[in-house]
């Protein structure tokens, strides 16, 4: 349930409910909207059935969410959520973009990838550190030294930074470094994860599961906003189908999906979309024109020679014509780039 208070409701009004809500041990959570403020009420609301809640000052109206996820949907917050991170917002007008190597390879590698990136006007310098990968023979990366080459880069460059944790140990690890962690497609459904990653507080970009319905990413997304942290990027990133040539099938209509359901803002991942780097471009126009937030793309200066997911990696010349695509779709359709 949510507590809709008044236009004009005083803070004081607002902190006699939480303290109320408290009290009962129900989970308090409150969004600060330009006209008025909500509170989310999280627990067993029987608990209420003595207090008239309604007839407290500055309280407009009740309000039950039928949805299963409650923080994540739109009952809860109707305006979109804008993240801002050392300058950087997402979810605004503008379109971010998360670029880099499927994986931390070495020093070279990734300091030569940023420093292209930083020139292209990429605000996020992405590469995994820790890879989940489904062979055990492949490459599992670099570990803590690939979070420490992250930071390096980012230090020289003026990017931020955004890997995945595929553990506690990850977490514990990359917060250290990092700017945003990303939970990949493997751990969504992975709570603890999830869980701890909310009482961390660090801004994450939150995967879609390979075969997760939109309800359960947005119950992930939950889980992580239930522990008090509201800094989640949604990334659609494809779903297992029946179709085989590519690697997954990218769904873009979660894009609109998202946007009627959620406030979270969402950006899509065209490279493991389809895992094939001819297809990422035309996907990211369609991602762009159907109002994702931003992209992450993988970029490698050369991606036959890349360790992991060379086949969908673009090089220097391929993302500058992306780049290039994207800025025009984005002002067609009243974004910026
Ligand atoms: C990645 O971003 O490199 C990755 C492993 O992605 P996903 O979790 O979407 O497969
Ligand atoms: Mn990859």
């Amino acid at each position: 349930m949510v507590i809709v208070m008044k236009p004009d409701a005083t803070e004081e009004q607002v902190k006699q409910i939480e303290a109320l809500l408290k009290k009962l041990g129900l989970g308090v959570h409150i969004s600060v909207g330009t006209e008025r403020t909500i509170i989310g009420v999280i627990g067993d609301k029987r608990v209420l059935a003595d207090t008239p809640l309604e007839l407290m000052p500055g309280v407009d109206r009740l309000v039950p969410i039928v949805e299963s996820f409650k923080l994540a949907g739109k009952t809860f917050k109707p305006e979109p959520t804008v993240i801002r991170i050392k300058g950087v917002a997402i979810g605004d007008k503008k379109i971010v973009i998360m670029a880099g190597p499927c994986a931390v390879e070495n020093y070279d590698q990734i300091m030569q990838t940023a420093k292209f990136l930083k020139s292209r006007g990429v605000q996020f310098l992405r590469g995994g550190a820790y890879k989940p990968r489904t062979s055990p023979y492949s490459f599992q990366g670099l570990e803590e030294e690939g979070y420490r080459l992250l930071a390096e880069a980012a230090r020289e460059t003026g990017l931020l930074v955004v890997s995945e944790v595929i553990s506690l140990a990850s977490l514990e690890q990359a917060v250290k470094y990092v700017d945003v962690v990303q939970i990949g497609a493997r751990n969504m459904q992975n709570f603890q994860l999830l869980r701890e990653v909310g009482r961390m507080k660090i801004p994450v970009v939150l995967k879609r599961g390979l075969a997760s319905t939109i309800e359960e990413w947005l119950n992930a997304a939950e889980y992580i906003m239930n522990e008090g942290n509201y800094n989640i990027i949604l990334c659609e990133r494809g779903i297992r189908t029946f179709e085989t040539y590519t690697r997954n099938t990218l769904d873009l209509s979660a894009v609109p999906i998202i946007k009627d359901i959620s406030h979270l803002p969402i950006i899509v991942d065209p490279s493991h979309g389809t895992g094939k780097w001819k297809l990422v471009t035309p996907m990211s126009r369609a991602a762009i024109a159907a109002g994702a937030d931003g992209l992450m793309i993988e970029v490698h200066p050369e991606p036959k020679c890349a360790l992991s997911d060379g086949p969908q990696s673009l090089n220097f010349e391929t993302f500058d014509a992306l780049v290039q695509e994207v800025a025009k779709i984005a002002s067609a359709v009243g974004r910026e780039w």
